[in-house]
């Protein structure tokens, strides 16, 4: 079986002459305007996509939008011979001295981990971002990788707020609980906001502001590890890895919000997306099930018939079964990517569960999607809003 791996390598372009640095500057300031509605020179087939950016997402007037590359326009190359620079990005652009489309060939610095993507036949529609002052192409590489078909185990994964992630094999339920640390760090964060919020309001907002970013990417970087420690815990033992899906949760509108309300205490669809993109790189099937009902239900007797007074624990009514309730929920969420019979070999359960899309791309709850391999594997900062249309 295969997968399809979605990759963004961020490109920089560096020693741009003034005349290259001038039409792509002018391509971006054209491509602002064409996304709020007016008119402006673009090269045709960028045109064409900021239309799409502002149909699809009508982005407010105060906003940046990244250029949309479509991927036909565009084409990297390796030079060894050219002293200025090994890589060089062909860039369409509109050229007001010829009023027509154009392109440049733009120098750029490619990180090396990365290179072995750069081919054309992987390269996807991509996007020339401005930040801080420098240029940069975010080159989505898209490439099929093999996934394994046949399993020992199922490792399946309930992701919380207390925790990151909990995981128990199904086989032994043997069971780990992964990453308590961003609650620490969203704590000491919010105790900081709270205090600097108290001091001179201008600067305190600055403060504030940059706290945000530091925070995202400390969180950031535990989702990571998060995901790291599973897949090497799943590997142990062949282990397909099976996650909880809170996002087909209904929206409860007596109550107001979803009625799990995990999903707000933590980024549930990042971490559904890093841990996809990972495990597939290493070959396993990663595979969301619904995760509704699962931390109501005994995994031992399938009762709801359950109380969960004591922090922490579920107990059964019916069968009494007195457990731990991530790892109760984890079991359930394992047990339901099999099927409801235990006994059918595992194996099978690739063919037992619904295949989902190939690249999964959850959308959050603030409707928030993200690419599969996070910004952290680029070296980019959060920011809000889709990356990706
Ligand atoms: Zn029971």
């Amino acid at each position: 079986m295969h997968r399809e791996v979605t990759t963004t390598v961020r490109v920089k372009l560096h020693s741009l002459t003034e005349r290259k640095a001038r039409l792509i500057e002018r391509e971006y300031t054209a491509f602002q305007d064409a996304v709020h509605g007016d008119e402006a020179n673009l090269y045709s087939a960028t045109k064409q996509q900021a239309g799409k950016v502002r149909s699809n997402k009508n982005p407010r007037e105060d906003t940046e939008q990244p250029v949309v590359l479509r991927n036909d326009c565009i084409t990297i190359e390796h030079d060894e011979d050219t002293v200025l620079s090994s890589w060089w990005f062909k860039l369409p652009i509109y050229n007001p001295d010829r009023d027509r489309g154009d392109s440049i060939w733009v120098p750029v610095h490619v990180p090396e981990k990365d290179t072995h993507l750069l081919t054309d036949e992987y390269i996807r529609d991509s996007e020339l971002v401005y930040r801080d002052g420098e240029w940069y192409v975010h080159l989505v590489c898209k490439r099929s990788v093999a996934i394994a078909d046949e399993y020992d185990d199922v490792l399946a994964v309930d992701m919380g707020a207390k925790w990151i992630a909990v995981s128990a094999f199904l086989s032994d339920r043997d069971t780990q609980f992964h990453g308590a640390e961003v609650r620490r760090v969203r704590e000491h964060y919010k105790q900081l906001r709270k205090s600097i919020g108290k001091a001179k309001v201008r600067s305190g907002a600055q403060v504030i502001e940059r706290l945000g970013n530091k925070e995202s990417q400390t969180v950031e970087h535990e989702l990571h590890q998060v995901a790291n420690e599973l897949i090497a815990r799943a590997r142990e033992r062949n282990a397909v890895i099976v996650f909880g899906d809170m996002t087909g949760l209904r929206f409860d509108n007596d109550e107001g919000r979803y009625v799990n309300d995990k999903t707000h205490k933590m980024p549930y669809a990042k971490m559904a997306n890093i841990l996809t993109y990972k495990s597939h790189l290493d070959g396993r099937e990663c595979i969301p099930v619904s995760e509704y009902d699962t931390s109501v239900t005994c995994w031992r007797c399938g009762s709801q018939n359950t109380s969960r007074e004591v922090q922490g624990r579920v107990e059964c009514h019916e069968c009494g079964l007195d457990d731990n309730g991530d790892k109760n929920g984890a079991t359930n969420i394992g047990k339901r990517a099999v099927g409801k019979d235990i006994q059918s070999p595992l194996s099978t359960v690739g063919a037992v569960v619904a295949q989902p899309e190939t690249q999964v791309v959850l959308e959050g709850t603030n409707g928030e999607m993200e690419p599969a391999n996070s910004p952290e594997d680029v070296g980019l900062t959060l920011c809000e809003g889709s990356p990706r249309l």
